[in-house]
Order: structure tokens, then sequence, then C-alpha cells
């Protein structure tokens, strides 16, 4: 019933941080090269994620907000996930929509008009428009039909905090596209294509970037930054599995400290940014609601390639 959706699409986005995550993995399933983030009010107010991607053709568009409506999954793959995207469970936008009001616009290159989408708890309504090829998600109002879960949010500024972290690490995963943020209308972090070391530079700054030295081996790719560049806190580590940023199991941390030998003081860590890729059924992302936990199924193996390339 209504209580029961709602009380799931809070499991699936519990915070504005949760709409970003969402909104801007499926503007990199739908290949975008240019993806910009919009927050207003800490994201309460307003998340806007705009890409230059694939696009929902229009004769799908009005499914997209439903419930388990996902293209992601070959109707055949069954219970055996074989994950390669960063969203499969065809749950975000029908979030969005339950904890708050979603707006949706959206064109295919080749379609001539765009579809433009409004859903708000189970009502959805679809219309014609224009506008420019991809397509811009936006999402108001979120929790104002929840006061339980309005009273436990963040302070806006702690949000808005947390969501410009969460974007330094999808630029310094994916620094081949373009990127930009505003908060309340001020950019926050722009970044142009470049390589992992550009990344850092866009969001630690060109002191930091001249410090790294990039990693090419295989499965393992990014940079680490020289010993000298070292911190008391583990803070910028940073790991994405298959394009999928991630809490890294202390173990990848620690492959990526030893590797250093006594170069590092003890006790401190590296700047690093590795991108690991698995095979996709070496590796869980379904075992945790925001999905930044993955479970890899040799971590043991994992861990020795990370420490090697290192
Ligand atoms: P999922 O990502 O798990 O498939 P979502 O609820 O996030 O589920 O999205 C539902 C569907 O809407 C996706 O499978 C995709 O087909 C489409 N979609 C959502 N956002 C975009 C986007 N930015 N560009 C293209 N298609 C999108
Ligand atoms: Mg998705």
């Amino acid at each position: 019933d209504h209580v029961a959706r709602l009380i799931a699409a809070g499991e699936v986005v519990s915070r504005p941080l949760d709409v970003v995550r969402e909104l801007v993995d499926n503007a990199l399933d739908a290949g975008a090269s240019r993806i910009e983030v919009e927050l207003e009010g800490g994201g309460l107010t307003l998340v806007r994620v705009r890409d230059n991607g694939a696009g929902i053709p229009a004769g799908s568009v009005g499914l997209a907000p439903l419930r388990h409506a996902t293209s992601k999954l070959a109707p055949d793959s069954g219970a055996a996930l074989r994950v390669t995207t960063l969203g499969f469970r065809g749950e975000a936008l029908w979030a969005a929509a339950q904890a708050g009001e979603l707006h949706l616009v959206t064109r295919p290159a080749a379609q001539v008009g765009a579809a433009e989408v409004q859903a708000c708890g189970d009502e959805v309504g679809v219309s014609r428009t224009s506008a420019p090829a991809g397509t811009t998600v936006t999402v108001r109002r979120l929790f104002a039909r929840l006061p339980g879960r309005l009273r436990t949010q963040a302070p806006s500024a702690t949000e808005a905090r947390e969501v410009t972290a969460l974007l330094g690490r999808y630029v310094l995963h994916w620094p081949g596209l373009h990127w930009r943020l505003t908060v309340d209308g001020e950019v926050r972090l722009t970044h142009a294509p470049a390589d992992h070391r550009g990344a850092v530079a866009s969001v630690y700054g060109a002191l930091n970037a001249n410090r790294v030295l990039p990693v090419s081996s295989g499965a393992v790719r990014g940079v680490v930054s020289r010993p000298e560049l070292t911190r008391p806190r583990r803070d910028r580590m940073h790991f994405s599995v298959n394009g999928r940023p991630v809490l890294a199991p202390p173990e990848l941390e620690r492959a990526v400290i030893d590797a250093y030998a006594e170069l590092l003081p003890a006790g401190t860590a590296p700047l690093c940014v590795l991108d690991l890729t698995v095979a996709p059924e070496e590796h869980n992302p379904n075992v945790h609601p925001a999905k930044q936990i993955v479970a890899l199924a040799d971590l043991g193996a994992v861990a020795a390639g990370v420490r090697a390339a290192v």
C-alpha cells in the first residue's frame, strides 16, 4: 500500500546525496560525456542532473519512473546478476518520484522531439516538448511528504559538502568527461576532460597533481602520490570497481600502503585514485542499497594485483 511504498522508497533514497548518486549513475550508464549537477537547499529544494547521453525513446519514457522498470538487465539474466551498468534495480527514478516530485526531459539524438515526464507518487504524466539531446532529471521537494525523513536530514551545508565530495570522487574516477557542480547557483567544481592527474588537479589542486605518478597495469589504473605527499588519514584513497566509486575494503587500502614499504611514515597514507576492473561475475554490487560496498569474489587476488601495480 501507500505507506509501504513510501518506506521502500526511503530505503533507496534516504537523503539528497542518494538522489545525486543515482542520477549521476544513470547519466554514466547513458554514455554521457558531459554531466552537470545542481543542488539547492542541500538537495531538499532541488537536485538536477543534466547529461548529453543516449536519452530515453519517447515510446518507453512513461515507464521509466515505474518500480523495477529498467532497460539494463536482460530478461533472461535471472538471479545470476551479471552487472555491467551502474544501475540495475530500476528503482531510482521510481523512488525519487515517491519521495519528491520528479521532472524529466529527454531526447535521444536521432529523435525529433523530446518527451517530458512529471511524476509525483504514482501519478505519471507524459507530454511532448523540445530539448537538446540527452536527459535532464529534476527532483524537487524531496521528503516533503515524509516528515519523519525530513526531520532527520543533515543541515543543507553539510549535505552540500558531502555531495561536493561525492562529485569529486566521480571526477577522479571518470576524468575523461566534462563535469560541473553548482550549489545554490554557485559553481563548486568543474572539470574538463583530462587524465587522472588532471582530475587530481580539479579536485585537490595543481600542487597535489604535480606529486602523483601514473599506475597502469592491466586491471589497475590511476595515480598514486609520491611518498612525500603523505597524509595522516586515509581520506584521499579512492577506489572504483568497474567504474563505480566504492568504499574500499581496508584490505585494498592496506595493499597500497604496503606497496610503499618503508617509504611512508608509519600510520600515514598516500593519495591514490585507482580504477579496478574485474569480471562482472567476480563482483557483486548488490549487497548495499547505495551500492557503495561491493563484494569481491577474490579480494586477496585483487589486493595482490593492486600492491604489485603500485
Ligand atoms: P536503473 O538505472 O536501475 O535501470 P532507474 O530507475 O535509475 O533504474 O532508471 C530507469 C530507466 O530509465 C533506466 O533503466 C534507463 O533506461 C532510463 N534512464 C534513467 N535515467 C536516464 C538517463 N539519464 N539517460 C538515459 N536513460 C535513462
Ligand atoms: Mg539508475
